[in-house]
């Protein structure tokens, strides 16, 4: 058995990882990555980067077949090619990941299966065993266990395996209506797919407002996607070559037969097989490693970020966790996460859906005098012009200081719209501040000019134009 020993040994090289090492070593940490492989990530393997690969083929299908109402007719038929289109998602992600491992090889890096022994030490594989006064573990998550019953005997497909279809079933049940399921539901939908969501609650993206959600489950439905709300899945069963999906809706006993099933009900945070609990390290199979907001688990000298700690699966939360679980843990600091903008997050479904800060349901929660803007993009010019024009945008601020609290939208090219606002937040922007940064016209992005009117004249700061012009031509105004 080889004993080696670090400054720091990180568990886990995917996003999160991968950037706690590299910060460590800049702050001059002799550092070590361990990980079993497969190298690169879920980010770059089964995640971000090839759903993005998919979905930019069936937004060009759209684009495609949408160009009509642009006076662009398509007179020749249109065809998708599935093996072209996973050919290319394959030769990106081979791309992205192995320049990925250049940086991974970078480190001295334990390939095998990480286990804690004692607070102090790791078991990696069979042979090697790695010591350090401070660990990180970045371990991620994998697709939630399947608790349908009948549905492993039936056989489906989850994120991983939908990401390495070669062709499109002609019909696909999709459980669940989270951020997977919407994004890859719309992409089987549009490549031709017969698609039916269910979904326990009322909308699709249940943590999101209600608005949002109503509006993209509507959006689903007007293209086709038959979205059942309020549904209970009882179980699945396979009848000859079929998929026989049972359900409870309004107190009804349905039956949906298809020809797939793509079992889309969230993931679970890896802990097992860790040897946490040797480290002293409390956590939760369902939640996650527990950390404070300095990344450390209840043993101080062992952080945990990004994936595992249940909290914000997202990359740019993994690779913000990692630095600063890094700078505490080679400084002996005590730098919290700060979540208000952090947390903002985007859904890649058509109409996007992106969101910062906090939304009206947990300003409600926490009994926050707030003011809220919305405006729509069928009134918004550029959208028109773009022949873009479902969703909005709204705003929204504290009441009498007009502080932005957050903001939501679903409309076109809104994973970069949002970013407007993440800065404004970023510097505790108020809507008077905002609508005072000049928007260039006609652009997607002036529209947040409206509900941040909106809201000044709500918050008391500002009257509204309209008004404005009324009261002076009314002789109101002075
Ligand atoms: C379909 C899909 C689409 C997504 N799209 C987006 C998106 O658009 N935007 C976004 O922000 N997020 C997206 N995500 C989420 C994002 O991919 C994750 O939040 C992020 O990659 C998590 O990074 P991580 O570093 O925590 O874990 P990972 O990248 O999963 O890294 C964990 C690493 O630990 C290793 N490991 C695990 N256990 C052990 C062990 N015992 N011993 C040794 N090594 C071990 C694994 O091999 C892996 O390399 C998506 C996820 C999915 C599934």
């Amino acid at each position: 058995m080889e004993t080696l020993e670090y400054d720091l040994v990180v568990v886990g090289a995917g996003s999160g990882g991968y950037a706690a090492a590299r910060t460590a070593r800049d702050l001059g940490a002799n550092v070590a990555l361990v990980d079993h492989g497969p190298l690169g990530g879920l980010c770059i393997l089964r995640g971000c980067m090839p759903s993005k690969a998919f979905l930019a083929s069936s937004d060009a299908l759209a684009a495609v077949r949408e160009s009509n109402a642009l006076g662009v007719h398509i007179n020749g038929k249109i065809s998708v090619d599935m093996p072209f289109i996973a050919a290319r998602k394959r030769t990106l992600v081979k791309e992205f990941a192995d320049y990925r491992i250049e940086g991974i090889e970078t480190f001295p890096l334990h390939q095998g299966h990480a286990t804690f022994v004692s607070g102090g030490e790791l078991q990696v594989g069979e042979n090697t065993r790695l010591r350090a006064p401070a660990f990180v573990v970045a371990t991620g998550s994998s697709v939630a266990p399947v608790h349908v019953p009948g549905l492993e005997e039936a056989g489906y497909i989850d994120s991983d395996s939908l990401l390495e279809l070669e062709s499109i079933p002609g019909s696909v049940a999709v459980l669940g209506g989270g951020y997977s399921a919407c994004e890859l539901g719309q992409f089987l939908a549009r490549m031709g797919a017969k698609t039916t969501m269910l979904i326990r609650s009322n909308h699709l993206l249940t943590a999101a407002d209600d608005d949002i959600g109503d509006a993209l489950t509507q959006y689903f439905r007007e293209d086709g996607i038959h979205v059942l709300t309020q549904t209970h899945v009882t179980r699945v069963e396979k009848r000859g070559s079929r998929k026989v999906v049972h359900y409870v809706h309004a107190g009804e006993r349905g039956e949906l037969v298809v020809e797939e099933v793509f079992f889309a009900m969230g993931r679970t945070p890896n802990v097992t097989g860790l040897g946490l609990e040797s480290a002293g390290v409390a956590y939760d199979a369902a939640q996650g490693v527990v950390v404070d907001a300095t990344l450390r688990t209840s043993a101080p000298h062992i952080f945990a970020i990004g994936d595992v700690t249940g909290d914000y699966p997202l990359v740019h939360v993994a690779i913000y966790q990692g630095e600063i679980a890094a700078r505490n843990a080679v400084s002996g600091t005590h730098e919290e996460a700060d979540y208000r903008i952090v947390s903002a997050h985007t859904i890649f479904t058509d109409p996007q859906v992106a969101h910062v800060g906090m939304n009206e349901k947990e300003l409600k929660a926490r009994g926050i005098p707030y003011c809220v803007g919305r405006y729509d993009f069928a009134e918004h010019g550029k959208a028109m012009c773009l022949n873009t024009t479902r969703g909005f945008v709204k705003m929204m601020a504290r009441n009498v200081t007009g502080e932005i609290l957050g903001a939501s939208i679903i409309g076109p090219q809104g994973s970069e719209l949002i970013h407007e606002v993440i800065v404004a937040m970023n510097y505790h922007a108020t809507v008077e501040q905002f609508m005072r940064i000049p928007h260039l016209h006609p652009t997607l992005a002036e529209i947040w000019t409206y509900p941040a009117e909106e809201c000044a004249a709500q918050c008391g700061l500002r009257q509204p134009v309209d008004q404005m012009i009324e009261m002076a031509t009314s002789g109101g105004a002075d």
